[in-house]
């Protein structure tokens, strides 16, 4: 099976913001795509999207990137077989020839190695999950956990929320299906609470596809999800979780969060209150993206019981991976397949966090695309938990239902169950 021809386009995502999508056509007259997201929380360390930086799109256009994969990367593409994802991975490596894509574009790198995956399932006639799941010799398959943003804030919303996503995650729910309704559930009993105690007006969604309430205190909103879990009576199967994306709230030194500013020690004591008073499960960066010492005392203080996971922090990276590793900055590796550009160094960062005892949870980005792959990866990369926003809006439920599908597809083999 060979790579006949590679083509890139500029389409949309949910934020109204151009990206990259590749297509490959193979030389059986098959077709394949993928649409790459992009994220408004960026960490600095992330590999580096190409825009055009011109009148287009306000700057956002990414005619350069997609005219590397009509050139440069299809030049070299076509005529290959698809099934050697690491092979052809590297060809892209070598042709940007930077460490952060800038060269070529991470959207336009990413696109194409996705695309390899995609095109390797339908050569091999296997469904994506499983066709990565063999490449990567990962033979089990686990339903993951959906971490659910039901309350969006930071940077994804518009109000006085400086905590940036409030998730539910039913980690005791039996199968993906039942977590999915729990979640539809809870989502559906805080949009009444909400529009019964604020208006119609607090029902408006953030990028997430979680509701943007006005609301100014991180206990404000963890109370209302707690009062939704408690009276629909799902408080044994679900809990919470939370995204601080602290980067976006910390200024020389201080963390400005509930009107209030904090140092580092601070904040810790600040977070340990949350995590008593509302038994959370996980909180995702914490502090801000370098400072590699507070993850570490958070860790030492409750690691053994919650899940801390890096985002901003890791990026993806295994460099960082690594650092954060031997600090002891966290239990878990968010893994954004962006963040790094290529499939082939999302997997070594993956199998890196598992080697050394990390979680691993796979994520959406906040500016998403109809593309489900992140579903697939999520299963076959065995990871057992998944960060995909709100059960709303098209480019969230088109991963749900994937995993519905998935779920379906392989008819009670997968187990359903959280490990932390
Ligand atoms: C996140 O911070 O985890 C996230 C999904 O947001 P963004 O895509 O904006 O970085
Ligand atoms: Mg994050």
């Amino acid at each position: 099976m060979r790579i006949e021809r590679v083509h890139g386009r500029e389409l949309l995502d949910s934020r109204a913001t151009p990206t990259v999508e590749c297509e490959i056509d193979l030389d059986n007259g098959r077709r394949v795509r993928a649409i790459v997201p992009s994220g408004m929380s960026t960490g600095s360390h992330e590999a580096r999207e190409l825009r055009d930086g011109d009148r287009r799109f306000l700057g956002k256009g990414v005619q350069k990137a997609v005219k590397n994969i009509n050139t440069v990367i299809a030049k070299k593409i076509e005529g290959k077989d698809p099934r050697n994802q690491g092979e052809l991975d590297a060809i892209l490596f070598k042709l940007d020839g930077t460490e952060d894509k800038s060269n070529l574009g991470s959207n336009a790198i990413l696109a194409v190695s996705i695309a390899f995956a995609k095109a390797g399932a339908l050569a091999e006639k296997k469904e994506i999950f499983e066709y990565i799941a063999n490449l990567e010799k990962k033979p089990n398959f686990n339903m993951p956990v959906p971490f659910a943003n039901i309350i969006n804030g930071g940077l994804h919303a518009g109000t006085g929320l400086k905590i940036q996503e409030f998730m539910i995650a039913p980690t005791h729910a039996k199968s993906f299906s039942q977590a999915s309704r729990i979640i539809v559930e809870i989502y559906h009993s805080l949009k009444g609470s909400l529009k019964k105690k604020f208006g119609s007006s607090a029902v408006n969604v953030g990028d997430e596809g979680g509701f943007a309430p006005p609301l100014n205190t991180t206990a404000s909103a963890l109370e209302l999800i707690q009062k939704a879990i408690d009276e629909l009576g799902y408080s044994k199967e679900t809990r919470i979780a939370m995204d601080a994306a602290a980067s976006e709230f910390y200024l020389n030194g201080r963390y400005v969060v509930d009107g209030k500013a904090f140092v580092d020690g601070e904040l810790v004591d600040y977070y340990m209150d949350l995590i008593k008073n509302f038994k959370l499960v996980s909180i995702e960066d914490p502090f801000g993206e370098d400072e590699w010492e507070s993850f570490s005392e958070l860790n030492k203080k409750i690691g053994s019981k919650i899940q801390i996971v890096g985002d901003d922090l890791t990026v993806t990276n295994t460099k960082r991976l690594k650092k954060a590793i031997e600090l002891e900055c966290g239990n878990c590796l968010l893994l954004k397949v962006n963040q790094i550009g290529s499939l082939s160094e999302s997997f070594v960062a993956c199998n890196f966090a598992y080697k050394h005892g990390w979680n691993v949870m796979v994520s959406h980005r906040s500016g998403e695309t109809e593309d489900p792959f992140i579903a697939d990866l999520a299963v076959a990369l065995n990871c057992k938990q998944i960060k995909l926003g709100a059960p709303a809006r098209g480019e969230r439920t088109a991963k749900y239902n994937q995993l519905l599908r998935i779920e379906d597809r392989l008819d009670g083999k997968a187990k359903y169950a959280w490990v932390k």
